[in-house]
């Protein structure tokens, strides 16, 4: 069944690093969604427990507000050397006012004392889409991407934990592949690519 109603949908975020990645990606499923700050939403309140949870809130707050079917991930970062902090406080992980370079710091310091092998991490993305605020049937995907923590920042690219996550297959971090390169292997692009298929099978 296709779930596709209308030709618009709303992007429940306003980062603008997930917006450029999401809008690629699903661009190439012949799927267009506007950005909420179009709407000029405010953002909703992520009080959830899980990613899931999260997800879902801003998926509503979005449909609520809109009147369209709406698109939402959370997404953040899990360390094990932290005990999988910082999860889902993974925007919020140095506190009132924190930016990704306060976030990247922050890290570093947390971790200036972990070897090697305890600076495994992973990525995870939970892609929401609501065919509007009361929909009982929301389509749920998720994907990961497993890297390491840096010991310095390196690359420019990308946005959040990307200049301290290093990809050992592709031998680099996050921030040193192009958006065409990170949406190939990434969290978002695996959450996604699954919800596109979901969201225009027959
Ligand atoms: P959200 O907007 O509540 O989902 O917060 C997700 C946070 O997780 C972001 O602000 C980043 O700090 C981090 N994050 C999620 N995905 C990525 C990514 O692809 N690269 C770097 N950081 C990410």
């Amino acid at each position: 069944m296709n779930r596709i109603t209308t030709d618009k949908i709303v992007l429940a975020s306003g980062n603008a690093g997930k917006v450029r990645e999401i809008n690629k990606l699903l661009s190439e499923h012949g799927i267009e969604v506007i950005p909420q700050t179009e709407f000029a939403i405010p953002e909703a309140v992520e009080d959830g427990l899980t990613f899931v949870e999260n997800a879902l809130k801003k998926a509503r707050h979005a449909a609520k507000l809109t009147g369209l079917p709406a698109i939402a991930d959370d997404s953040g970062i899990e360390v094990d050397a932290l005990n999988k902090r910082p999860g889902i406080y993974s925007a919020r992980y140095s506190g009132e006012g924190a930016t990704d370079a306060k976030n990247n710091e922050k890290m570093l310091n947390e971790l200036k004392d972990a070897s090697e092998e305890k600076r495994t991490a992973r990525y995870w993305c939970v892609m929401v889409y609501l065919e509007n605020e009361n929909d009982p049937t929301p389509i749920i995907t998720q994907g990961t991407l497993e890297g390491k923590i840096m010991t310095a920042p390196r690359g420019e690219g990308g946005f959040g934990y990307d200049p301290v996550f290093w990809l050992p297959e592709q031998n680099c971090t996050a921030a040193e592949l192009s958006l065409e390169e990170k949406n190939k292997i990434s969290h978002r692009a695996i959450a996604l690519n699954a919800l596109a298929k979901k969201l225009t099978a027959n």
